[in-house]
């Protein structure tokens, strides 16, 4: 029988555990502070910017927006970015990309401070996932994935795992964070020669390309594990992920759905950054 992977049970699992780090850190006299940074008022960002706070909020972290024109100068989003990673109030900083088109991220990327980069955009961080050195805070979407299967106990351990997609974002930090857990890595992506035959031959399936419905049931192995990261639109403009859920459920072990995947866990991993952020401010 195929397990469904739930983002929902992930995230009350970890807003039980959650609920009690932010209770000890208040005993201590901090409330956890998420900060976010957000440029005009793109729809895509608000609606994440909802969620993240209704999440971040339900296990009792303070959420404050930081709210710019797009038409914001560098130099002034440089100064805006240091007043923030000074304040004591704020333990993560969430950053709305992509940036418009007057400011350079390579410059911005290394402002926040990386105590406070929830989502890995300092390359400090970066270089800290890639060199397998967990001090520092992974990105949001890879970190939900691995979430996901510790819960369902999948250990990735001397397992093939291959992943589809070469993203900073999601591919790329997944692949060194599976590695990490001694998984054997295979990164595929649009240059990929026999894309199918290398997915059938995973234990382990992780898509994140971003085609809606690419990974059909002749890409997975016979009671694989597929995790599903993408999301994207349908012909009929329904929300669907990378993988043609319906014609593999019956084929895999385990999978996730999308919507209420890996992308619901996503902002669970930010609120637990935040509390991370807080905690590593007692020491
Ligand atoms: P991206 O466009 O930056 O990268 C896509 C990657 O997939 C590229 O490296 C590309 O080489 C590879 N790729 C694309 N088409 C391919 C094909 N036909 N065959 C093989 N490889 C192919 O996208 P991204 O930012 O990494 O996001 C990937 C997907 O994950 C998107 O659907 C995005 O919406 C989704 N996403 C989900 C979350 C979440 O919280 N669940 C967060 C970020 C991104």
């Amino acid at each position: 029988m195929t397990v469904i992977m739930k983002g929902s049970e992930v995230i009350n699992a970890m807003k039980e555990k959650m609920i009690i780090e932010v209770g000890e850190l208040k005993n201590k006299g901090v409330i956890p502070g998420l900060g976010i940074i957000r440029l005009g008022v793109k729809p895509p960002d608000l609606a994440y910017e909802k969620g993240a706070i209704k999440r971040a909020e339900s296990v009792g972290i303070n959420c404050k927006v930081f709210e710019y024109p797009e038409t914001i100068a560098q130099a002034e989003l440089i100064h805006e970015i240091s007043k923030i990673n000074a304040d004591k109030a704020i333990h993560g900083i969430l950053l709305f990309r992509p940036l418009p088109k007057q400011i350079d991220e390579r410059i911005i990327k290394h402002i926040i401070s990386p105590e406070k980069d929830i989502d890995c955009l300092n390359p400090i961080n970066v270089a800290k996932v890639f060199s397998g050195d967990e001090s520092g805070f992974a990105p949001c979407t890879p970190t939900a994935v691995m979430e996901l299967l510790e819960y369902y106990k999948i250990s990735v351990e001397g397992k093939k795992v291959v992943v589809i997609g070469r993203s900073l974002v999601v591919g790329k930090p997944l692949a060194m964070m599976l590695l990490k857990k001694n998984a054997t890595v295979t990164i595929c992506h649009t240059r990929t020669r026999n894309l199918k035959e290398l997915c059938r031959e995973a234990e382990i399936l992780i898509a994140a390309a971003g085609k809606a419905k690419m990974i059909t049931a002749d890409f997975i192995s016979q009671g694989g594990i597929v995790i599903d990261v993408g999301i994207n639109m349908d012909q009929v403009g329904k929300l669907c992920g990378d993988v043609d859920y319906e014609g593999a459920v019956n084929n895999v072990s385990y999978i996730t759905p999308v919507p209420g995947g890996v992308g619901t866990v996503t902002s669970s991993v930010l609120a637990k950054h935040v509390i991370r952020g807080a905690s590593a401010g007692l020491l």
